[in-house]
């Protein structure tokens, strides 16, 4: 039995970590709330054909990072390794005509099969807002801007935002044709792998992390002298309303989305303060992609956070728990049940209450009280219990002469204004 342990590249994520996990997703949620984007939830598992169909066969999360298997019907089933894809088959299926414009978000667990390090798992998390039916340069400056505060109401430093973009598909297809002749003499520099996309799906090469392959790319014709007059002009005016709005960034004209369905805008937020799995959030506008999976023409733009580099990075003050209120010390036949009905009172004032199930003496508990640094302390013997009473006590070791009172049951008049006085107001 002693050799069950969990698969590589996953983890348990124990209370303490979750302290920071929770504090974290509180903010997210808030934020997501004010922005009123709505939250979308699909399977975790899916068909292995739409992860192939909607990220794209050439690509290394469909080639090499998948949890493919088949299931007792012999389907070919896949943990997803990311939410776009998801979320396209979900609106395409529950008929998005109703509602042609959408603001969405998920959160959960993805799945790829890399190898994991620091801020890379097999099983990780992440935040994904996708927004469906805008065409606008608004929406990609919105969502951008989004991101970029989301990261910052988070207090993560030194980040860098990166924009670029890939044109519409008719600008993409004249930069293919160059790019190709481009590919044919110098096909013999480029890693395997490159040379492998080159039928494939070139432009999926300008991805690549080969280092050797990036210096010789240097050389190749970019994507970006291709846009046309009406991209380029899109292009600008995102960076005008990026400075207007003080957002500052970074020109990078080999951050490519290398698939067809991706148009214009592509962005990543980076941090220096993370090693060398630097990247926190990418996006990007993908308004072929629904169409392509078979729905209507509908544009679309949305990033994805990786939660674990986001824990990585979230200030300190986030690593703070809730400081328990109350403190039930109990100990006796007719305490215990008693003390279980005063909790269940208690916490309906919106109170963080411990009740001590140990039946420990009343000296051990009042040091398990101590140690959770407990506000204030219930005490309930039997004596108490026989009289439907209970003493409540502040315990704060700042304040001297703490305020003791011993209270009714049955008196919520007297009950709340111990509360009131003493909790509730601070
Ligand atoms: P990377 O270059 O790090 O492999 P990616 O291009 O594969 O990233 P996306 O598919 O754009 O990443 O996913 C968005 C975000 O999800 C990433 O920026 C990262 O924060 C996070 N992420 C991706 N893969 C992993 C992983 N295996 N473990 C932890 N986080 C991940
Ligand atoms: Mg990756």
């Amino acid at each position: 039995m002693n050799n069950l342990r969990n698969l590589r590249g996953t983890v348990d994520l124990l209370p303490d970590q979750l302290i920071k996990w929770q504090n974290v997703e509180k903010i997210l949620l808030e934020q997501l709330s004010r922005a009123s984007i709505k939250e979308i939830r699909t399977p975790i598992l899916e068909m292995t054909e739409l992860f192939i169909r909607g990220i794209g066969e050439g690509t290394d999360v469909v080639s090499k990072e998948m949890y493919t298997f088949f299931d007792r019907g012999e389907r070919s089933c896949t943990l997803r390794p990311e939410g776009t894809a998801s979320v396209a088959r979900a609106l395409i299926q529950n008929g998005m005509h109703t509602n042609p414009t959408q603001k969405l978000w998920y959160m959960g667990p993805m799945f790829r099969y890399e190898r994991p390090q620091a801020g890379r798992q097999r099983q990780f998390h992440q935040l994904g807002v996708e927004f469906i039916g805008y065409e606008s340069v608004r929406s990609d400056v919105e969502i951008i801007a989004f991101a970029w505060d989301i990261l910052g109401k988070l207090g993560i430093e030194e980040l860098n935002l990166e924009i670029n973009s890939l044109g519409d598909s008719n600008d993409r297809l004249n930069f293919q044709k160059s790019f190709l002749k481009w590919l044919e003499i110098n096909k013999d520099l480029l890693d395997l792998d490159s040379q492998n996309r080159i039928n494939k799906n070139p432009l999926r090469i300008l991805d690549t992390k080969n280092i050797q392959t990036k210096k010789i790319l240097e050389s190749a014709p970019k994507l970006f002298n291709f846009l046309s007059k009406k991209s380029l002009e899109r292009y600008s005016e995102l960076k005008n309303q990026l400075e207007s709005l003080k957002i500052p960034f970074k020109e990078n004209l080999n951050l490519v989305r290398g698939l067809d369905y991706y148009t214009h805008t592509a962005f990543e937020i980076t941090s220096g303060a993370l090693g060398s799995q630097s990247t926190v959030c990418g996006g990007g506008r993908y308004d072929n992609l629904i169409k392509q999976m078979g729905g209507k023409d509908t544009p679309a733009i949305g990033f994805a956070i990786g939660l674990e580099r986001l824990i990585l990075l979230a200030g300190k003050e986030l690593d703070n728990e809730r400081r328990t209120d109350v403190y039930i010390i109990n100990q006796g036949l007719l305490a215990e049940p008693f003390a279980i009905n005063l909790s269940r009172k208690l916490r309906d004032y919106d109170l963080l209450v411990e009740l001590d199930l140990s039946g420990a003496s009343f000296s051990k508990q009042f040091k398990k009280a101590n140690k959770v640094n407990s506000k204030s302390i219930v005490i309930i013997g039997d004596q108490e219990a026989a009289n439907k009473e209970f003493v409540i006590r502040l315990f704060d070791k700042e304040i001297s002469g703490n305020e003791e009172e011993v209270i009714s049951i049955e008196s919520d008049i007297k009950l709340e204004k111990w509360l009131n006085n003493n909790l509730l107001s601070k």
